[in-house]
């Protein structure tokens, strides 16, 4: 039995992407968005950052190898509770080119710190407001 063809109509989409019209630019921006957030998660200085900033786990949990300071609070936490972050902020990327967004990403050693959830939280808010 022939299958067929479903032909649905497909909605004009709205504020296409010029390069790829069939996706509307918020798609195409959540794309280059996770391709950059994909690519932060690998970059080198990121995990020397963590490696600065950490010791031997303090606390009787075995599973718990390390421990992070966070560069604000001066608090120990645990690895989950703690993220890399750009001392400079990145900035809307979107008022950026992708080459100068980029750039502003993927920085060197001396332009991240290791932050606490809690401090991470409030520097974020603090930068927003600015
Ligand atoms: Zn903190």
């Amino acid at each position: 039995m022939a299958r067929k063809k479903s032909v649905r109509k497909r909605r004009a989409v709205v504020d296409p992407c010029p390069s790829h019209p069939s996706w509307s630019m918020a798609r195409y921006r959540t794309f280059v968005r996770s391709a950059m957030r994909r690519a932060w998660l690998k970059w080198p200085p990121r995990f020397e950052a963590l490696k600065l900033a950490r010791r031997p786990s303090q606390t009787a949990n075995k599973k718990q190898k390390w421990e992070f300071q966070c560069a604000i609070c001066k608090q120990w936490h645990m690895g989950k509770s703690v993220s890399v972050d750009h001392i400079t902020p990145w900035g809307k990327i979107w008022e950026l080119s992708l080459a100068e967004a980029w750039s502003r990403l993927l920085v060197g050693i001396h332009q991240l710190q290791v932050l606490c959830k809690d401090c991470h939280d409030h520097k974020t808010a603090e930068e927003d407001s600015a």
